[in-house]
C-alpha cells in the first residue's frame, strides 16, 4: 500500500470496522429508551455495510441465489415487523432468532459436507458446537414462537421420566459429537443436528409461556454463540465479531431478566419439573370474594382532588393500546395542579422495556417515568396509586407469602399508598395465574373495564371536577 491509496483488502476492513463500530454504538443506543431509535438505525447501516462488504471481500458464487434469498426476507421481514403488534414482539423476536440459529447450523452443515468432512480438527469442534447450538436455539425458538403465539398451550409440558429422557438426548448428542470427530461423517454430523433439534423442543416444552420471554433472550445468546463458532469456519471475522455481541448482550439479558424475576435461571428452565405451577399463595386464581369498586365518576374525582397521583402501567395497558389515553389522563391531572409520576417495573408486560416504550410512542416526558426503586420511595406519601393493567407486578405476594410461586419478584410496593385504584376487565388473574390480595384490601377499589376505555371516562371525569 502507498501512502494516500489503499488497497481493496484493506478499504474492505476498514469499512468492517465500521460496521463493529456501528454494532457496539447501536448496542448502547438500545440500552436507553431515548436513544433507542438512534440506536436501532446505526445498528442496520452497520449490517447494511457488513452484508455489502461479503459482495465485495472475496469471491462470491451464486450471487443470484443470494439475492433472492435477500429479496425473500425483505419481502416477509419488512411487513412483519411493521405489522407486529407490540404485545406480540417476543414471539416475533423469537421467530427471527429461531432462523438466525437455524440458518447458523445449516451453512455449518452445508460446509462440512462441501468438504466431504475432511477440515481441520478445530474448525470440526467449532461446526460441531455451531450446529448443536443452532439446532437447539432454532427448535426452543419455534416452540418459543408457538406457546406465546397460544398455537399450543402456554403451560409448562411435563410427563414421567421426562428429565431421564432429555438426559439421554444430551448424552446421545455428546456421543454423535465424539463420532463426527473421530470418522469425520457427515451423515453422523446431520443425524446428531437432527437429535439437537429434538433437545431444544424437550429443553422448551417444560417451561411456561410466563418464563418464555427469559428463554427467549437464553437462546438468542445460544444464537449469537452459534453464528461466532460459524465465523471461524467460515474465516469471517463479522460473524465472529457480530455473534460475539449477541451472545453477550444476550446472556446480561437472560440475566437481568431473571434477576428482575426474583428468579435464577436455573428456576425459570427446569422449575417446572414436579411443581405444582399456579394457583399457590395469594389465594386461588379466581376466587369469589367481595370486592370494592366504583365507576369512572367517583374515581375522577378522587384522582382531581389529590395531591400525588403515580401511575403504574402494565401489560393490560399494551393490549388496551391505552398509552395515549392514559398521558391525556396525566395532562388533565397536571392542569388541576396534581403531581403525576408513572412506576416503571422491569419486567411490567412482556418484554424488557415494554411500557417505556409504549409511553415514549405516547412522548410521556422521560422525567415523570420513576424506575422502581425509586418509585417505591414515593408510594408512602402518595395518595392514589393507578394501576393500569397490571397485575403481578404489584403482587404483594411476592414480597410476603413464601408459598406463593412469584415469591422473590421484586414489585411496586403500591399497597404503601394511601388508596389503590386497579383498572382491568374482570377479577381474572395476571400472567402468573396467581390471585391478588390487594384486590380485597379495604383501601382499593376496582375499575372494571378495558383500559382505554375507562380511561378515556377518566379524562372526561378529571375534566368536569
Ligand atoms: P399481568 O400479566 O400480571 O397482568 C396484566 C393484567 O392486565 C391482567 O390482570 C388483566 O386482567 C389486565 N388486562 C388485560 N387486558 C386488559 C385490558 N384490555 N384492559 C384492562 N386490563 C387488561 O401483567 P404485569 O405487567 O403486571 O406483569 C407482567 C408479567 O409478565 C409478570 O408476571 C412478569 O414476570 C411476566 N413476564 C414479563 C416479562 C418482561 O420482560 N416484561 C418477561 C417474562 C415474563 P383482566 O384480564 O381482568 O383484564
Amino acid at each position: 500500500m502507498t501512502l494516500g491509496t489503499i488497497d481493496l483488502a484493506t478499504g474492505v476492513n476498514i469499512a468492517y470496522l465500521v460496521a463493529f463500530v456501528c454494532f457496539i454504538l447501536a448496542l448502547k443506543g438500545l440500552s436507553s429508551p431515548k436513544s433507542a431509535r438512534r440506536g436501532n438505525i446505526i445498528g442496520a447501516v452497520g449490517m447494511f455495510i457488513a452484508v455489502g462488504m461479503t459482495f465485495v471481500d472475496g469471491p462470491v458464487h451464486n450471487v443470484a441465489l443470494i439475492v433472492i434469498a435477500i429479496a425473500i426476507g425483505v419481502v416477509v421481514g419488512i411487513p412483519a415487523a411493521r405489522l407486529v403488534k407490540m404485545t406480540a414482539m417476543p414471539q416475533m423476536v423469537a421467530a427471527f432468532n429461531g432462523v438466525g440459529g437455524g440458518a447458523a447450523a445449516l451453512a455449518d452443515i452445508a460446509d462440512f459436507v462441501h468438504h466431504g468432512g475432511t477440515i481441520a480438527t478445530w474448525l470440526q469442534v467449532c461446526t460441531i458446537f455451531a450446529v448443536i447450538v443452532g439446532c437447539v436455539s432454532f427448535s426452543g425458538s419455534v416452540i418459543a414462537f408457538a406457546k406465546l403465539q397460544e398455537v399450543m398451550t402456554g403451560r409448562p409440558i411435563t410427563y414421567p421420566g421426562q428429565q431421564v429422557v432429555n438426559a439421554l438426548v444430551g448424552l446421545g448428542i455428546v456421543g454423535l459429537a465424539a463420532a463426527v470427530l473421530g470418522i469425520s461423517s457427515v451423515p453422523v454430523l446431520s443425524v446428531m443436528g437432527g437429535l439437537a433439534v429434538l433437545f431444544g423442543v424437550a429443553f422448551a416444552l417444560p417451561i411456561g409461556g410466563a418464563d418464555m420471554p427469559v428463554v427467549i433472550s437464553l437462546l438468542n445468546s445460544f444464537t449469537g454463540l452459534a453464528v461466532a463458532a460459524t465465523g471461524f469456519v467460515f474465516d469471517s471475522i463479522p460473524l465472529i465479531v457480530g455473534g460475539t455481541l449477541v451472545g453477550a448482550s444476550g446472556t446480561l439479558l437472560t440475566r437481568m431478566m431473571s434477576q428482575a424475576m426474583g428468579r435464577s435461571l436455573t428456576n425459570i428452565l427446569f422449575g417446572a419439573f414436579g411443581s405444582v405451577v399456579a394457583g399457590e399463595g395469594g389465594g386461588a386464581a379466581g376466587e369469589q370474594r367481595p370486592v370494592k369498586s366504583a365507576g369512572p365518576e367517583d374515581i375522577g374525582t378522587l384522582l382531581a382532588y389529590s395531591s400525588k397521583v403515580v401511575i403504574v402501567p402494565g401489560y393490560g395497558l399494551a393490549v388496551a393500546q391505552a398509552q395515549h389515553t392514559v398521558k391525556e389522563l396525566a395532562d388533565a391531572l397536571e392542569k388541576k395542579g396534581v403531581e403525576v409520576a408513572y412506576a416503571i417495573h422491569p419486567v411490567a408486560g412482556r418484554m424488557p422495556g415494554h411500557m417505556n416504550v409504549l409511553l415514549a410512542e405516547a412522548d410521556v416526558p422521560y422525567e415523570q417515568l420513576k424506575e422502581m426503586e425509586e418509585a417505591n420511595s414515593e408510594l408512602p406519601s402518595t395518595d392514589v396509586v393507578l394501576v393500569v393493567g397490571a397485575n403481578d407486578v404489584v403482587n404483594p405476594a411476592a414480597r410476603d407469602s413464601p408459598g406463593s410461586p412469584i415469591y422473590g419478584m421484586p414489585i411496586i410496593d403500591v399497597d404503601r399508598a394511601a388508596s389503590v385504584i386497579f383498572m382491568k376487565r374482570s377479577m381474572r388473574p395476571g400472567f402468573a395465574g396467581i390471585d391478588n390480595e390487594l384486590f380485597y384490601d379495604p383501601k382499593t377499589t376496582m375499575l372494571f373495564g378495558d383500559a382505554k376505555d375507562s380511561l378515556a371516562k377518566l379524562v372526561t371525569a378529571v375534566k368536569a371536577a
